[in-house]
């Protein structure tokens, strides 16, 4: 009885020390946190769907305030990639407009900013929508990633169709810009445990439309990001990126 007591006894400190050393490791994640920026049209004037359009003239004043603050955008990279370099930020565009071109690159390219777009294969030179040539221009800052070949929710299709829709959309976008394709974005933001697993058979690196910093070695098929609505003054936009930066 006595045996038995000093050993529960001993297996309570044991239980103390490795709780307190979990915390002490939760305490001291530094790992590097990369605000992935999401927007969709960048135009003064909005669409129907007004949430998706950020006024070019509010996203000229974001990307200066990105560079006033020492940001630097940078396109998705392995684990360590982002070591030294000074408060990364990655600007991603869904869709595959056409104002990304007209609108949103001659200010990239004013602040020698990198961004990335997902491209749906099927809409590549339709109205309103990014045509090969535009696509080519931009490759020197702007990664070209995949939205799918027909922007369905993956996760209501059967898993051939996931494939294909992965799998095309990617050789359709490797074979346009000479470069390999490594990211995706989930239309809809729509994925489940199928979806997921195939993403990572194909790409390197997944988007949700989950709000939330993403925190470098976290599941690269899960990536959160920061949505930018129309209605965001350059103080929220501030406020927002100073919040998920800080992990919140
Ligand atoms: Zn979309």
């Amino acid at each position: 009885m006595k045996n038995f007591k000093f050993v529960s006894r001993i297996i309570a400190v044991i239980i103390v020390i490795a709780v307190t050393a979990v915390l002490a490791v939760i305490a001291a994640d530094n790992r590097i946190k990369i605000p992935v920026l999401m927007y969709h049209v960048i135009d003064e004037k909005a669409g129907t769907l007004s949430n998706l359009y950020v006024k070019t003239s509010e996203f000229e004043r974001q990307m200066q305030y990105l560079s006033e603050q020492g940001y630097t955008p940078v396109h998705f990279a392995a684990p360590g990639a982002y070591e030294g370099i000074k408060k990364p930020v990655i600007i991603t565009f869904d869709d595959g407009y056409e104002d990304n071109y007209t609108n949103a690159y001659p200010i990239l390219e004013e602040y020698g900013f990198k961004a990335t777009i997902f491209i749906i294969t099927a809409k590549i030179g339709k109205p309103e929508h990014l045509n090969t040539e535009q696509i080519k221009e931009m490759s020197d800052l702007i990664e070209f990633g995949s939205h799918t070949v027909n922007h369905n929710k993956l996760s209501a299709l059967t898993l051939g169709q996931i494939r294909g829709e992965l799998a095309f959309s990617q050789k359709t976008l490797e074979k346009l810009t000479g470069k390999t394709v490594r990211t995706l974005a989930y239309p809809y933001g729509a994925y489940d445990r199928r979806v997921v697993d195939i993403a990572r058979k194909y790409y390197d690196f997944a988007v949700t439309t989950v709000g939330g910093v993403y925190t470098e070695g976290s599941d690269r098929v899960k990536i959160s990001r920061v949505y930018i609505p129309r209605s965001f003054t350059i103080n929220n936009f501030a406020a927002r990126l100073n919040a998920v930066s800080s992990g919140k």
